[in-house]
């Protein structure tokens, strides 16, 4: 269904990006065997043929350099960026040995407290194997050629939802308790889930990140608000040919409308849990 509709829009998708370039920020998650079904998940074979498929036909870029080509107007098209969510071992095990055949840049979003292992993303039941990377894989990642490292805040929360001291602490920490671990600084910032709503971007501007990927679908320009980047959800149903649709634009409209619909109800559950924090006057 998504793919007729995405078809329909090829011709538009196609115009636009040739009259207005702009640059795709891809987002995975997993790239793992043995979950097919998980909307999260890439297996590593299908994960070998995307990046095979973008290194042929695109310029991957690291995200900085992207987003400094972006703010300079030097956007080119076909010019993409890969970022994964989360932090997930596999990527340390099944996405880094592809990336780095294939010369792929990525930038790889932790969250502090799953490197520390004291939580875990919730979406996967614990079992006997371990969900995240440790801070000695994050290490070793950052030390590998064109892999960076992001923040994906400290616990993972809907930020929109907790009062905004905790949100402040979340953005701003993860930010400092990352960047020790890595020695490196930390300018890139990921909203878990997507959730953002403007109080969030300001935080993650404040908090001194450079910019910030959301889960909003289509390409970024010039003029797209760096806080506030889009990105294009990749899936292990996706072939170079949907790939190649994904980065025409074709598939937009239809994530648009997929995304407006989370929004709302993002929206509905800020709004009702802030309603009992509110302080009455009195
Ligand atoms: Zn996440």
């Amino acid at each position: 269904m998504r793919r007729a509709v995405s078809l329909a829009c090829l011709p538009w998708g196609w115009a636009a990006s040739r009259v207005r370039p702009g640059l795709r920020i891809l987002m995975y998650h997993r790239v793992a065997p043995g979950l097919a079904g998980d909307q999260l998940t890439v297996h590593p074979d299908r994960f070998e043929q995307q990046m095979a498929w973008l290194s042929a036909n695109c310029r991957v870029r690291s995200l900085s350099d992207a987003l400094a080509d972006l703010a300079a107007g030097r956007t080119r098209r076909g010019d993409v960026v890969v970022t994964f969510d989360d932090g997930y071992l596999d990527n340390l095990t099944h996405a880094l040995p592809v990336l780095l055949y294939h010369k792929v840049p990525a930038t790889i979003f932790v969250t502090s407290a799953f490197c520390d292992q004291a939580l875990s993303h919730p979406r996967y039941p614990a079992n006997a194997e371990r969900l995240h990377l440790t801070w000695d894989e994050v290490r070793h990642l950052a030390r590998q050629p064109g892999i960076s490292i992001g923040s994906h805040t400290v616990s993972h929360p809907y930020l929109s939802r907790v009062p905004a001291a905790e949100a402040e602490a979340e953005v701003s920490n993860s930010r400092t308790l990352i960047a020790q671990q890595i020695a490196a600084d930390v300018p890139h910032f990921c909203y878990p889930s997507g959730d953002v709503t403007p109080r969030e971007a300001e935080l993650v501007a404040r908090a001194g990140y450079t910019a910030a990927v959301t889960v909003a679908p289509g390409a970024n320009h010039r003029n797209t608000p760096p806080h506030l980047l889009h990105r294009t959800e990749m899936t292990d149903a996706d072939t170079p040919f949907d790939l190649a649709l994904k980065l025409s634009g074709a598939y937009d409209p239809v994530h648009a409308l997929l995304h407006w619909r989370r929004q709302r109800k993002f929206a509905q559950a800020a709004a009702s849990n802030r309603q009992p924090s509110r302080k009455s006057p009195a």
